[in-house]
């Protein structure tokens, strides 16, 4: 049996996967009630207008004055008690999900997500605001008594270090937006948020909604824009860390203006890319391999960071596996996400599309083009699937619906992982298999920060599946992990002296 993602116990917001989840259809009656709730969710969504008016973005005078006026909040937020900080996080949940067909409706317009991708984001996004409030109390409650010799006693505190800059991608506005801002708060510092030039709208509306819960004006602030103006956040002398989520390139690049600056050193936080490998032996059961594939390859028109864009399958089942999948993905159906019967959405924007064309037509001269899906016309691209004679023809982020397969031999496992170390990422990886050496042999191998075994390769439910990479792929600690706010925060260590204490 496929095996579900086990979500978050605390979550409230139903996926339509839940709605309709077998155990729930043997009652007529709750079926009627998830069927009804659904509608009146869609009557809801339909109902919400939303703006697309372009929205200008930050002047450099703007943004300096963010920074400062984040730099002057930081004394009053970090001395606020970790339980205050986390009651906003816990209210900001509550929040989101009271107002769930305001952010679907922004996530479907802005940001082009199905009903599905765009619950599950939801859900994603209170989850990180209610485990990063629990995470918080535990870590920055009380300070935490070390062992020492009589006569001293010593203290480990965790503190706030100061402006955090917050910056991240378009293709999780809402949960990727959040979970960063609700981490660097939590921990206790003041933040800048820049959200991707793509989505400013749905930052925009989840900053208003923090303010709402009780994070103060002073606390968090918006700058909208392009990358010139996370360069400046980045390159500002007065910042004291930064978190980032996007691609390998861009991290690079804050990288070296951190490590340029004079003035102390400045954490960096990075999630970004990878080229997602999925291995599927001789002895994988075809339809389910099919089945999550697909999923893992073409869910969110692959543009997830853990989406599945290299497939190695072995030679002796090769042509059979790949006519299943070509037949899952001709069931796939492409367009308006706010459709319930759709499956694939349109990509971010046009840029994205001609990129991702370009892909397509040198994909179409240099390997066999196994499947084409149909897309309408706009900002679609349909599913393809090419098999590559080597793996290294893929030599970078393709971000898109577009499944490459590589055949192998079965005495070759061994340079199937090598190739897979060759890109230099370190993100998700996918094993179907139903040999248990060879599934821990290749776990022990893999240098991959999530692996999914017999499953499909997307889903990190928060404080389930920490999420994070290694390599080109990140820095860590894991979102949504239990280590993830410790890198948030300054530790202080305090000794005292007790027998010299009151006389
Ligand atoms: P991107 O790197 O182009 O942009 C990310 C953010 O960085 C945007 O807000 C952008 O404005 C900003 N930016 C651009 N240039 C900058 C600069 N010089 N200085 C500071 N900020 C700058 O990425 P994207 O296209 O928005 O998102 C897609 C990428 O994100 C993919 O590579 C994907 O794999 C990655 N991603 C990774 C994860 C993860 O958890 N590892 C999650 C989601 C997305």
């Amino acid at each position: 049996a496929i095996v579900r993602p086990q979500a978050a116990a605390h979550s409230k917001i139903p996926l339509p996967g839940d709605l309709f989840a077998p155990e729930r259809r043997n009652s007529r009656g709750v079926e009627f009630g998830a069927r009804l709730a659904l509608e009146q969710l869609l009557a809801d969504v339909k109902a919400e207008a939303v703006d697309l008016k372009p929205i200008a973005d930050a002047t450099p005078d703007q943004t300096n004055a963010a920074l400062a006026a984040a730099a002057a909040g930081f004394a009053a937020w970090s001395r606020t008690p970790a339980g205050t900080r986390a009651a906003a996080l816990e209210q900001a949940a509550h929040l989101l999900e009271s107002r769930s067909a305001r952010f679907i409706a922004l996530l479907q317009a802005e940001g082009g997500k199905t009903l599905d991708d765009a619950l599950s984001e939801l859900r994603e996004a209170a989850d990180f605001c209610r485990y990063y409030a629990a995470q918080g109390r535990k870590l920055f409650g009380a300070d935490t008594a070390m062992p020492g010799p009589t006569g001293e006693s010593n203290a480990l505190a965790m503190r706030g270090r100061g402006v955090f800059v917050a910056i991240s991608p378009w293709n999780f506005p809402l949960a990727i937006f959040l979970g960063q801002v609700t981490a660097a708060l939590m921990a206790g510092n003041s933040v800048v948020a820049k959200p991707a030039e793509q989505t400013p709208r749905i930052a925009r509306e989840a900053v208003a909604l923090l303010h709402e819960a009780g994070i103060p004006r002073s606390a968090l602030h918006l700058v909208t824009g392009d990358g010139k103006i996370g360069a400046m956040l980045t390159a500002h002398p007065g910042i004291a860390g930064v978190v980032f989520t996007g691609s390998t390139e861009v991290a690079r690049l804050i990288n070296r203006t951190l490590a340029a600056k004079d003035g102390p050193i400045v954490p960096l936080i990075a999630e970004t890319g990878g080229i997602n490998a999925m291995i599927a032996d001789a002895t994988a059961l075809p339809e389910q391999v099919a089945d999550d594939v697909v999923t893992s390859a073409f869910r969110s028109a692959g543009q997830r960071c853990s989406a599945l864009r290299l497939l190695f399958v072995q030679e002796d089942v090769a042509d059979r596996m790949i006519e299943m999948i070509a037949g899952a993905a001709r069931e796939l159906k492409i367009g308006d996400p706010s459709d319930v019967a759709t499956h694939v959405g349109p990509v971010i924007d046009l840029e994205a599309k001609q990129r991702l064309d370009a892909h397509i037509a040198r994909m179409k001269r240099e390997a066999r083009l196994h499947f084409a899906g149909d897309a309408p016309e706009g900002c679609f691209v349909a599913p393809h699937i090419f098999e590559l004679k080597d793996a290294g023809q893929l030599t970078e982020e393709v971000f898109g619906p577009i499944l490459h397969v590589v055949r192998y031999r079965a005495e070759n496992l061994a340079r199937v992982l090598q190739a897979i170390e060759r890109t230099g990422y370190g993100l998700t990886l996918g094993i179907h298999s139903r040999i248990d050496d060879t599934i821990e042999a290749i776990i022990d191998r893999a240098q991959i920060g999530n692996v999914y075994v017999n499953r499909n390769m997307i889903g990190a439910v928060v404080g389930v599946q920490p999420f994070g990479g290694n390599g080109l792929s990140g820095t860590g600690p894991k979102a949504g992990g239990p280590h993830y706010l410790a890198r948030f925060a300054a530790e202080q260590t305090v000794t005292i002296n007790t027998a010299a204490a009151g006389g």
